[in-house]
């Protein structure tokens, strides 16, 4: 071979090596243009990811971490528009600089450590207001070719509403364990059905008396002297069917410093259940109620004795409300009327009253109810064997703090013997003084009579025998007796209703005049003066008008010891009708006794008995006279300086 021939062959040697290192190089480039293509599909899919991810991104650049990219969810929490590529981070969020972000940054930026963060809170400046955020997040450094770091890689995820709820949830289980602390009511929470004592709260530890140390426990454990007292039953139902169980005052015995102390408790045992309604536990929440149920025992004890006490009594004991409805009664009401009970209470009472005195009744009843006045009033009640007996019946009420009647009790005594008893007096009265009216008045006579025979002068006889003075007393105290007997047979004849009236028409003024007149003739010193505004003639029963008078003047007279001087005055005191008033100056009679002097035989007590003689029938029987003619009688008095009898009646000129 030539060495031309050599060299060309050495050439085409090297063509063919450079072909083929071209068709190598060729087909590394196809490869390279591929996997480029890859990569920009890669970085296209990417950021596709980094656009569509609801995480925070951002990639930040250079030591002044310029936002080279930052995806819309960042730029959202940021709340400072969509145009902030190209401008510093701080620039941008000023309101990180003072939180430590830039010191984070710098960190991962200068010794190229990755920094994770775990509910970290920053606060961002939403239009000059400051709002708290939650992130989790991390931030990576970003490296060239040549191995150095350029920028930030920012992944972060807005945990703000998940931390809230958290921090709310702690917020209100930090309540609602404050709640249950200081609370005054005994309260505990057991889980399982072991009943593992998992809160319990001071109140109630100061009750089970076993220290501080009880959480974890069982409850039997801590109280085994509950075991015995029904108490692993009921929890163990709570436990089981989910029915709460309510107590009220119910007696639980805790074994405290080696005693057993009986305390009272109201108490709820309920249910607790998990989200799914499985029940998990009982919640206990209780109050104690010791001294009020001791309290309540006791009255309740005393309410026992009383309604024992009220039933063994042979009174008749009813109870009503504020409006007269009976809600009570004791046996010797049911015994007497032989009514039961709940009869009792809804039959009307006034068919039990005999029928005379029913209105009476009803109206005086009617009238205590709505003045709050006490009842006492004589009444015959029928007995189970349609018998009226007689009673007395006094009723008071009973009032609240305010002064409010809250209900009215009353008692009936039977008092048929004692009516008996005084009609038999009252017979025996009248017939004594009927039967001693006739002779006495026959006495009177023949002393009158004596009298009139009795020559003007009988000389000397009168000084050996004083026989005018000695008729003249005979006389006095007879009349006194007359009197006596007139009284005693009115009163027997208004208890038995006989008292009639004989009405005629008579001259008022000449009628008192001449009773005045008969007054002076018998009582020699006393100055009587009658003043005169009206004159008139009336329709009324003379004797017992002039009887009226007289007891007032007489009494005018009595209770006078210091005066003789009585003034008597007629009057009008409205149309058709006439007024007599007698007024002396004698002792006068106080208020509270004012409205009583007109009862029956009532004297006022003090007045010496010795010095004003009487029975205290004068007032009444003038009373009943006056109210026969519809007339009314009324006093007007003043201790130590007199009193004011006055007496009105109608003219009833009519007749
Ligand atoms: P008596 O027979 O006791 O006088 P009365 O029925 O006439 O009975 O009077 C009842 C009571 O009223 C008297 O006991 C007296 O205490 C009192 N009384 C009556 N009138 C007067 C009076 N003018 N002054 C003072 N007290 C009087």
């Amino acid at each position: 071979m030539t060495e031309d021939n050599l060299k060309v062959t050495e050439l085409e040697k090297k063509l063919k090596k450079r072909d083929d290192e071209l068709e190598k190089l060729r087909n590394e480039n196809d490869s390279l243009k591929r996997s480029n293509l890859d990569l920009i599909e890669e970085i296209f899919q990417f950021k596709g990811l980094v656009y569509s991810s609801t995480s925070l991104i951002t990639f930040l650049k250079g030591p002044d971490y310029i936002i080279e990219f930052a995806n819309e969810p960042i730029k959202e929490v940021w709340g400072k528009g969509y145009d902030v590529e190209g401008k510093p981070l701080l620039e941008v969020l000023p309101e990180i600089r003072e939180q430590g972000i830039k010191e984070y940054l710098d960190q991962v930026y200068y010794q190229g450590e990755p920094f994770h963060a775990k509910s970290l809170p920053i606060d961002h400046d939403k239009n000059g207001e400051m709002v708290r955020y939650y992130f989790d997040f991390s931030y990576m450094p970003q490296y060239n070719s040549e191995n150095e770091i350029i920028g930030i890689g920012v992944i972060a995820q807005d945990i703000t509403d998940r931390v809230k709820a958290e921090l709310e949830l702690k917020e209100s289980e930090h309540r609602y364990r404050e709640m249950i602390h200081s609370s005054n009511s005994l309260i505990a929470i057991l889980r399982g059905p072991d009943m593992v004592i998992e809160i319990a709260n001071d109140a109630i530890k100061e009750v089970w008396g076993k220290g501080d140390d009880v959480e974890g426990k069982s409850l039997f454990d801590v109280l085994p002297e509950i075991i015995d007292q029904g108490m692993p039953e009921i929890f163990r139902n709570v436990y089981e069917t989910g029915e709460a169980f309510v107590a009220q005052e119910s007696p639980i015995m805790h074994l405290k410093d080696g005693e057993m102390n009986l305390g009272y408790f109201d108490f709820i045992y309920q249910a607790l259940r998990d989200s799914n309604g499985e029940i998990e536990g009982i919640s206990i929440i209780a109050n104690e109620v010791t001294n009020q149920a001791l309290l309540n025992r006791q009255i309740k004890k005393s309410e026992r004795e009383f309604r024992e006490l009220v039933n063994f009594m042979p009174h008749k004991i009813s109870l009503a409300n504020a409006e007269g409805t009976p809600i009570y009664t004791n046996h010797s009401w049911l015994d007497f009327t032989g009514k039961s009970f709940e009869d009792f209470l809804s039959d009307s009472y006034l068919d039990m009253v005999h029928p005379d005195e029913r209105e009476a009744v009803e109206n005086e009843v009617e009238r205590c109810l709505s003045t709050g006045d006490n009842l006492d009033i004589e009444v015959r009640i029928k007995d189970k064997n349609d018998n009226y007996i007689w009673h007395l019946s006094k009723a008071t009420p009973i009032r609240d703090e305010e002064g409010n009647i809250t209900s009215w009790i009353s008692s009936s005594t039977e008092i048929q013997k004692l009516k008996e008893d005084e009609k038999r007096q009252e017979d025996f009265l009248k017939l004594v003084s009927h039967e001693l009216k006739t002779p006495v008045t026959s006495i009177k006579g023949y002393v009158q009579l004596l009298l009139a025979l009795l020559p003007e002068d009988i000389g000397d006889t009168e000084k050996r025998l004083p026989i005018k003075p000695y008729l003249n007393r005979i006389e006095t105290q007879v009349e006194r007796l007359i009197r006596l007997l007139s009284e005693m047979l009115d009163l027997s004849r208004i208890e038995q209703s006989e008292l009639e009236l004989k009405i005629e028409k008579f001259n008022l003024n000449s009628h008192v005049n001449e009773i005045l007149e008969d007054l002076e003739y018998s009582n020699k010193d006393v100055e009587l003066e009658l003043q005169q505004d009206f004159k008139t003639d009336v329709y009324a029963d003379k004797d017992r008008i002039g009887q009226v008078i007289i007891n007032f003047v007489t009494n005018a007279l009595k209770y006078s010891p210091d005066s003789n001087k009585v003034q008597l005055r007629i009057y009008e005191p409205e149309k058709d009708y006439v007024a007599v008033s007698v007024k002396d100056f004698g002792i006068g009679i106080n208020e509270k006794e004012q409205s009583q002097i007109f009862k029956r035989f009532y004297r006022i007590s003090g007045n010496n008995d010795d010095t004003y003689e009487g029975f205290g029938i004068g007032l009444y029987l003038s009373n009943e006279i006056i109210e026969r003619h519809n007339g009314k009688i009324f006093v007007k008095s003043e201790i130590g300086k007199g009193s004011d009898f006055t007496f009105t009646i109608p003219l009833n000129h009519q007749k």
